[in-house]
């Protein structure tokens, strides 16, 4: 499903009209657009109404029900209708409604803080204007059964540091209130205070402040139209409970299409729309000559993660009339998966590698969260071996999934049960590749709000890792690097032989048991910086001295292996200043994986592993690889095709019987060598299928 929004929030200024609007333009260029289903406004970011309402207040300069006509059209087209609400900024009952205002620390109402552009101010769900959002949603509802309900600016940023601008705690009378019934305190205001109470923060934010309204909007809509799917914005920064209660999954790709994708495809699939919406970064630009690469790839790179998706921009001038060479756009960045369609769909991931996303990490220490699992999907990325994540709640399934390798990028809470699953993974030959605090931490899950964070004598793990905690270094903190490693004679060192790899700081000073082995030391710093201590423009050099303890340690345990590294290990490169981005570490997963976990059941072998990405599944009978070519994003509308590489299958997979290319429909010839087939996949412009079809008999 292709999904589009003419992302218009109209003030009512004198300079605004919908004098020239036009549903006959619309209709000709949705159509053109191949969209599928279009987000429409049912209430804006300003407060307007764009439907007739007795609740809210319609468009001041509309003289009709802009919605109703709008729907016939699409209904009278095929297009599906995802219904638009905006809860979180309400410009129009923040500013006349003084006891609806989400409150600052400092008793003002809250406005988002862009210097320039955009200042609306936002609501609190917890006061009067919980049955105002409500009682519209139901007139939209009851006035237009709708294939989709979406509401937006919804998430609090508390305790992911996420949507801190948009929706942070609100110190309105109401939550005050409601806050010290609940914790028999007052909402933290100082920084310090909000680390400090940190499980009391986050109880009120997951269970209050994002469940609550989860909850209510989605029992309210699914009372009216039984089965609707109901998506919240920014899935994949909603905890848990709340996430668990959706029943439908959407997500802006502020980490990239890519990424954001990868992160979506985890969710458990939802009950009422099994596929995450993911609005893609970057898309067309209203009013430009937007070149068709950059955004045909972001939607291609969200169909390649089993998502549906998504394009907006502001298109429509003040009259109301939309610029027809913007949604042009539109349609040509969704004219290739139109083509691949029945491909993209009922398929099952082939992911032997998982990575662990820790929802307690997001928790507990949001600093430590998303950059490592970031990190993580993009060195799994460069490395080519088919992979996707987990969480904490579907760990116990871990072994039974066909996952062969957990790669946990920080995860310093794991209950006991937990544990236990990664234990038996590892025992029954999974590889397991972790680093610093992993399992340091104690946790039932059944943890209260004001029950303080606890940390273990040992790891819990500490006989699957090889390794016992000693202590935790903080010496080369203010160092960019904390340390580097001097690699011993193991393969997965291959590319890095002749040098001393960086790591970040901290360092973790562990113990060798019995049995591992160290396969890295950890090389100090020349000196530790201070204020007034530093050697030049670059991070202090390697110096002589070797930590206390191995800096990398591998462990077979059972039938398995783990590979401990005592330091950060999966540090974003986020490319901000200073912070320089190492190679090394995709370079490292890439030598790693191919030594502890040869023959994958299927893999590309590119030799641009920086431009050619892929995603891989099965279906009964069928194998679909999906090739992507990022140099797509900087050929404008022209192409600079890549050859895809060589694509190797083992196992129960090594047995195709044919090989074409979806939608060229190039045929592809397949080789045996040994015991793999191998087929070359010849150059491709943005992307395209691989569809293998097993022999007769094959699963
Ligand atoms: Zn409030």
């Amino acid at each position: 499903m292709q999904l589009y929004l003419c992302d218009n929030h109209l003030p009512d200024f004198d300079e605004i009209s919908f004098e020239d609007f036009s549903l006959a333009q619309w209709e000709e260029l949705l159509v053109a657009a191949r969209v599928d289903c279009l987000m429409l406004y049912g209430k804006d970011h300003w407060g307007w109404s764009y439907y007739d309402t007795k609740v809210g207040q319609r468009h001041p300069k509309l003289s009709f029900d802009l919605f109703a006509e709008t729907v016939r059209m699409l209904r009278r087209n095929g297009i599906r209708l995802m219904t638009y609400y905006s809860i979180g900024f309400d410009n129009l009952m923040a500013t006349t409604r003084d006891d609806w205002a989400l409150r600052k620390a400092d008793g003002r109402k809250h406005r988002i803080g862009r210097e320039t552009y955009p200042k609306w101010h936002s609501c609190c769900f917890h006061t009067g204007y919980r049955d105002y959002c409500k009682a519209q949603v139901r007139e939209l509802l009851e006035a237009h059964r709708a294939d989709f309900l979406f509401l937006d600016i919804i998430k609090h940023g508390g305790y992911t540091g996420f949507g801190q601008d948009n929706l942070p705690l609100c110190y309105c009378p109401a939550c005050e209130k409601k806050f010290r019934q609940r914790y028999g305190m007052d909402i933290p205001r100082a920084a310090d205070d909000v680390a400090r109470f940190r499980r009391v923060v986050q109880d009120w934010e997951m269970n209050v402040l994002d469940y609550e309204m989860v909850d209510e909007i989605t029992s309210l809509a699914e009372s009216i139209q039984p089965g609707i799917p109901v998506m919240f914005n920014e899935t994949v920064h909603f905890a848990q409970r709340a996430r668990n209660r959706m029943n439908a999954h959407f997500s802006e790709g502020r980490y990239g299409s890519w990424r954001t994708a990868a992160m979506s495809r985890l969710q458990r699939r939802a009950l009422h729309y099994g596929r995450s919406v993911i609005s893609c970064h970057p898309t067309v630009t209203a009013y430009d000559v937007s070149p068709v690469g950059p955004s045909a790839l972001a939607a291609a790179q969200v169909a390649a993660w089993d998502c549906d998706p998504f394009l907006m921009h502001g298109p429509q001038d003040s009259r109301g009339r939309i610029d027809t060479n913007s949604l042009k756009g539109v349609g040509r960045a969704f004219a290739d998966l139109a083509r691949m369609d029945e491909l993209l769909e009922n398929r099952q991931p082939i992911d032997e590698v998982r990575i662990l996303e820790s929802d307690r990490q997001r928790l507990l220490d949001p600093a430590n969260h998303s950059g490592p699992v970031l990190a993580a999907i993009d060195f799994l990325t460069y490395s080519k071996y088919p992979f996707g994540l987990i969480r904490e709640e579907d760990l116990d399934g871990l072994a039974a999934s066909g996952a062969r390798a957990l790669i946990v990028p920080r995860a310093t809470w794991l209950t006991e049960d937990e544990a236990q699953a990664v234990r038996r993974f590892v025992r029954d030959g999974g590889l397991l590749v972790c680093g610093e605090d992993f399992t340091l931490g104690r946790c039932t899950g059944r943890e209260g709000p004001l029950d303080p964070l606890a940390m273990g004598e040992d790891f819990l793990l500490a006989d699957v890792m090889g390794v016992s905690f000693v202590r935790r270094d903080d010496t080369y903190r203010h160092n960019r690097w904390g340390g580097y490693l001097r690699v011993g004679e193991h393969p997965m060192w291959k590319s890095m032989r002749d040098t001393t790899p960086p790591l970040m700081p901290p360092c973790y000073e562990v113990t060798l048991r019995p049995g591992a082995t160290c396969e890295a030391d950890h090389l100090r710093p020349s000196i530790a910086m201070a204020m007034d201590r530093w050697v030049n423009w670059f991070p202090p050099p390697p110096g002589r001295e070797l930590s206390d303890g191995p800096a990398v340690v591998l462990n077979r345990y059972g039938k398995g292996t783990c590979l401990y590294f005592a330091a950060p290990y999966v540090e974003p490169n986020d490319g901000s200043p200073g912070a320089e981005a190492l190679d090394w570490p995709r370079r490292f997963f890439n030598d790693m994986l191919e030594t502890l976990l040869p023959a994958p059941a299927v893999r590309l072998h590119s030799d641009c592993p920086e431009l050619v990405d892929a995603t891989y599944y099965r279906r009964d009978g069928e194998v679909i690889v999906h090739c992507l070519n990022k140099a797509a994003a900087h050929a404008g509308d022209g192409a600079a095709p890549v050859k895809a590489g060589r694509l190797v299958l083992t196992g129960p997979l090594a047995n195709a019987a044919s090989a074409v290319m979806v939608p060229s429909g190039r045929e592809l010839a397949i080789r045996r060598e040994g015991d793999s087939l191998v087929v070359d996949v010849p150059e491709i412009a943005v992307h395209e299928l691989v569809h293998l079809r097993l022999r007769d008999g094959c699963p």
